[in-house]
């Protein structure tokens, strides 16, 4: 069983990242940069804010977050983007998700300037990436290939099951590995028997919020084992969705969490993030 490393390989992506901040400094004059927008007291969603504002800092990427609080208008975040959009020192925008009930989350990614939206979750991008054109890719499920392409894992004619269906992972995980040429099967809280399906897959994607929900008897011999999942146990240890101990020496390759994942979304949001600042200066040539 061999681990799929993706904190070392988020390292190497980081690096790579500083050299391309520093190449377009020196020939551009550019510092990339990147806004977020965090709204509400939600301790998760500020500790993975801290986590990306920390990425761009030792990327050398210049970052902002826009702090606002629970009880904000829908009217009043749409104004502070519409604000962003026009900034020109702002390449990139993320909207720290979930928000408040009383906002609507689509409105609101829809607001962000496809051209800025390095969460890739906008209309615009979301489309162009299922027909397969370039667009802003979103970092969970771009990690997660960029880890299987790491490690020569080649899902052309393999099996996939993806379980999760959401719109910022399994969806786009399942659109991503189709576009490789996988087979894919999107599983999610209504299929009606799971391990029929993950039994079946050469690869597991799995990216749910539930602890243990792939078992041992859910997965065959020698298959490739993602798990996208973050759950907080009560004694503070983060764990997947996999029963790890159990399911890894079954497997031919597996992520472990924390280490697997988790630091490849940030390092392909700043990757994102050079990309926007690219397309700004491109825009820039072209005016
Ligand atoms: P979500 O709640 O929006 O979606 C969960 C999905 O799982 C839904 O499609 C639902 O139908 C499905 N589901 C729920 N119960 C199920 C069951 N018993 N069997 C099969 N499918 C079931 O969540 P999300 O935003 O997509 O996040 C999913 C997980 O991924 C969470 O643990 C989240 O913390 C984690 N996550 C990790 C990263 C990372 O960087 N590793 C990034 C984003 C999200």
């Amino acid at each position: 069983m061999t681990i799929l490393d993706g904190k070392a390989l988020s390292n190497k992506i980081k690096e790579e990242v500083k050299a391309d901040v520093v190449k377009l400094q020196k020939e551009k004059g550019v510092t990339p940069g990147l806004a977020v927008v965090l709204v509400g007291s939600d301790p998760a969603s500020a500790a993975y804010v801290n986590m990306k504002s920390k990425a761009c800092k030792e990327a050398g990427i210049y970052s902002i977050v826009h702090e606002m609080p629970d009880t904000i208008s829908q009217d009043k975040i749409l104004e502070i983007l519409a604000m962003m959009n026009k900034n020109p020192n702002i390449d990139g925008i993320l909207v720290q998700l979930p928000l408040p009930k009383h906002v609507d989350t689509t409105a609101i990614l829809e607001a962000i300037a496809p051209k800025k939206d390095v969460d890739g979750f906008h209309a615009y991008n979301t489309g162009r990436m299922n027909l397969g054109l370039d667009s802003f890719i979103p970092a969970t499920p771009y990690g997660v290939m960029e880890l299987l392409k790491e490690y020569n894992i080649d899902p052309q004619g393999k099996d996939v099951c993806v379980v999760g269906a959401s719109n910022i992972v399994g969806k786009p995980m399942s659109t991503l590995l189709l576009n490789a040429n996988a087979t894919v099967t999107t599983c999610h809280i209504y299929t009606k028997n799971l391990k029929e399906h993950t039994l079946k897959a050469d690869i597991i994607c799995v990216g749910v919020g539930k602890v243990n929900l792939i078992t041992e008897d859910m997965v065959k011999d020698g298959a490739i084992v993602v798990d996208i999942g973050i759950n907080r146990l009560d004694n503070g240890k983060l764990v997947g969705d996999v029963d790890y101990e159990k399911v890894a020496p079954k497997c031919s390759y597996i992520t472990p969490v924390p280490g697997g994942v988790g630091p490849m979304t940030i390092a392909m949001l700043l990757k994102n993030t050079i990309k926007a600042a690219k397309l700004r200066e491109e825009s820039k040539l072209n005016d």
